[in-house]
């Protein structure tokens, strides 16, 4: 976990240099693409422009020429016409529009551009640079998108790397803590002759370890069966009330007393549902488990049992260490634990969640989680499909 800020940190800056570079490129892209049409408009006025001096030019000549053959030289008409054949774009106006028009000898007039060339030259410019920023705005959501999703790849890939190590230590430590503590009181009783009363209270703290011990052991094989799709369940039609009052007792007294402040609150109507016992029961106990794992004081854990329209649910809501938004959607997460492996005080795999969804998903059902944030405790929800009751048909 200690590895996570660097590798993450390093992983985004790379990414946002090579957002910026590509940013910056697009840009230069954009800007090129916006001078060069800059460059062919005024290419293109130049040459319009290009047009009256032309048109100047013969008028001038073909005047020129009459004085100097003494042929009649042309009307004033006859001039215009010239120009409007030769040069469309030309007009030929009886006083000047712009400083750049051109005088016609013997006061005919003056030699200016027709606006509506010059406007279809803007026009093409606003085009090609439309042209070119909408191209670039493509170019760079295009590439973005696809750094995106590369970088949560790779970042749900590191996630999973890390949660994997996070689980390899967890598990460690959740083996070895109930085995060793378990060789102490083997070795004291063996070694000591205790007064009974001890001897009661070491065979309790034993029975706790092996619980712990095996509660592990099966939260592993549950999950082992489940992703490898050999977890077999016995769906039968079960009454939720009586069956959830059994598990929740049991566990209370497994917790010991005080452990949850656990209060049922269930609907005296009769809910059934098609479920195998003993997995509903792990989904349960993980979270009531999970209720008293992750309890802050006064504990207050309330079991809430109701139905709506075609859905059953089960509420297990706690007052504890409640979760922070940005980790409620992770919870269900294989391996996934709040924190960090070095700060944690409660042990813990990460597996007993995932389980928790797996068996849900397996019975149709749902499981969410919601929390008012850290400190405000949380509340899971398990909807199960309500059956009929059997007698209803
Ligand atoms: P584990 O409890 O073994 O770590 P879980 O899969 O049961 O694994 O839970 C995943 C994580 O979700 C826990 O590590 C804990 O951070 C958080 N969590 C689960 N239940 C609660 C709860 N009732 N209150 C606060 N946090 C919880």
């Amino acid at each position: 976990m200690t590895n996570r800020v660097p590798t993450f940190s390093l992983q985004r800056i790379i990414f946002l240099v090579v957002s910026l570079v590509l940013c910056v490129q697009v840009g230069w892209w954009i800007n090129v693409q916006i001078r060069e049409s800059g460059r062919l408009l005024q290419a293109r006025t130049q040459a319009l422009k290009a047009n009256c001096a032309q048109a100047w030019q013969m008028d001038s000549l073909n005047l020129l020429s009459s004085i100097h053959t003494r042929s009649d030289p042309a009307s004033l008409e006859q001039r215009r016409q010239a120009i409007r054949q030769n040069f469309p774009h030309v007009a030929v106006v009886p006083a000047p529009l712009s400083r750049d028009d051109l005088a016609l000898l013997n006061g005919a007039g003056y030699l200016t551009l027709r606006p509506e060339p010059m406007i279809e030259l803007e026009n093409q410019r606003w085009h090609s640079v439309f042209r070119a920023a909408t191209e670039g705005a493509f170019m760079v959501v295009a590439v973005l998108s696809g750094f995106v999703l590369l970088y949560r790849k790779l970042e749900q890939e590191l996630d999973l790397k890390l949660r994997q190590r996070n689980f390899t230590s967890a598990v460690t430590h959740e083996l070895k803590t109930p085995i060793a503590s378990l060789k102490v009181w083997t070795e004291t009783l063996f070694t000591h002759s205790l007064p009974d009363e001890q001897k009661e209270r070491i065979h309790g703290l034993m029975e706790k370890d092996l619980d712990r011990l095996q509660e592990l052991v099966g939260n592993l094989l549950d999950v082992a069966r489940a992703e490898s799709g050999s977890l077999v369940l016995h769906l039968a039609p079960l009454e939720l009330g009586p069956w959830l009052h059994s598990v929740c007792d049991n566990m209370d007294q497994r917790l010991g007393p005080g452990a949850l402040g656990l209060k049922l609150e269930f609907s005296p109507e009769p809910f059934w549902v098609s479920a195998d016992p003993k997995a509903l029961a792990t989904v349960v106990e993980n979270l009531l488990s999970n209720a008293c794992k992750y309890a802050t004081e006064p504990r207050e854990t309330t079991v809430t049992l109701d139905g709506d329209g075609d859905d059953v649910f089960i509420v297990v809501s706690d007052q504890g260490q409640g979760l922070s938004h940005k980790d409620l959607p992770r919870v269900f997460h294989r391996f996934f634990r709040v924190g960090d492996e070095l700060t944690r005080q409660v042990a813990g795999t990460g597996l007993g969640l995932f389980l928790v969804k797996e068996i849900v998903t397996r019975h149709r059902g749902k499981v969410d989680v919601a929390s008012r944030g850290p400190g405000l405790g949380c509340a899971f929800t398990v909807r199960l499909p309500r059956l009929p009751r059997p007698e209803d048909g």
